[in-house]
């Protein structure tokens, strides 16, 4: 039987629909619009997207947002001049830096500047290690959209063989520490899974694929899970987003894998639209830490 396709797109309008009353409530009890500023460096076409795609989410739940675009050729000082000037504005709540950027910007000194309370993105060290102490102050956006639609669709982690290809700081490794955890705040079943994570220096990759009750892919290479690399039954979830000239692909090859797994998130409609969900949500909560 062909799976069950994982709607993120569905599943974002829903959790948006939520947000815009809890944005209204914000706004009622406080007399000030949560906002988000987006700094943008250089003129990257797909990072203009995703920051375009960013603002307009805001703008459907009631959350203000700003642009800060800044030249390809910006020093490191200027930018982290504006985060400074961003850092103590009140009527900034949250503040995303658009990546790449530009190769004279060190990322981390970047990334490190943003106000731990202001870091919707939950890049800064302080969040990073919250969450993997389980006392999260935000969750970040890429693998609280995963395990959202896990959590959504009732396909509960607790218990599971969890297989994560891919460990980045931004996706991998922090989806791992996630449902690793004892606690989440979605419950026990969504997190209690048995973890293993993989790079490009695992051995018999396929094998430990194969091996997964749900399978996590978040490589950056088009189509690279094969379907015989899939349990029958598992649930996959396709974090990758390639462009190709036929359009967008995920890391795993969708046509096959479905015909194994039992539900699988397409590309595009699946962990993106979720991403950026999950960054409104930090921004509200952002906004709730700055008034309490
Ligand atoms: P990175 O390039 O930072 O990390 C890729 C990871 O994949 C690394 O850990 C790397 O291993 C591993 N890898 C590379 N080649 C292999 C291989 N042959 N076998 C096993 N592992 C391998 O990517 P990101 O985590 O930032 O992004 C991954 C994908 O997710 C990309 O397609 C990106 O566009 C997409 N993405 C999607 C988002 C969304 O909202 N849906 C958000 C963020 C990213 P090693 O560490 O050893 O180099």
């Amino acid at each position: 039987m062909p799976a069950l396709i994982l709607d993120g797109k569905k599943l974002a309008a829903q959790i948006e629909a939520e947000l815009a009353e809890q944005v209204a409530d914000f706004i009622e009890n406080n007399g000030r619009e949560p906002c988000l500023a987006a700094v943008l460096v250089g003129d990257d076409p797909a990072s203009g997207v995703y920051v375009k795609n960013k603002r307009l989410a805001c703008e459907r739940v009631g959350i203000e947002s700003q642009l800060h675009c800044l030249p390809a050729a910006t020093t490191e000082e200027d930018l982290l001049e504006l985060i400074a000037q961003l850092n103590s504005d009140d009527e900034v709540s949250g503040i995303l830096v658009q990546l790449p950027l530009p190769s004279q910007i060190r990322e981390q000194k970047v990334l490190d500047a943003v106000h731990p309370l202001k870091d919707v993105d939950c890049f800064h060290p302080e969040n990073v290690g919250l969450v993997v102490q389980g006392r999260p102050r935000y969750l970040p956006c890429t693998p609280h959209g995963c395990v959202q639609i896990l959590h959504r669709y009732g396909l509960g982690a607790a218990g599971k063989h969890v297989v994560v290809v891919g460990r980045s700081e931004i996706v991998g490794k922090p989806v791992a520490a996630m449902l690793a955890q004892k606690e989440s705040h979605l419950g026990p079943a969504s997190c209690n899974a048995t973890v293993t994570l993989c790079h490009s220096r695992t051995s018999n990759l396929p094998e430990i694929c194969r091996q997964a009750d749900i399978l996590i892919a978040a490589i950056g290479k088009p189509k690279f899970v094969q379907g015989d690399w899939i349990k029958p039954g598992a649930v996959v979830i396709d974090v990758g987003i390639n462009r190709l000239p036929d359009g967008l692909v995920g890391d795993v090859d969708f046509d096959s894998a479905k015909e194994v797994a039992s539900a699988i998130t397409p590309v595009p409609r699946g962990v993106g639209p979720m991403t950026i969900t999950m960054l409104l949500l930090n921004t509200l909560a952002a906004a709730r830490a700055q008034v309490a």
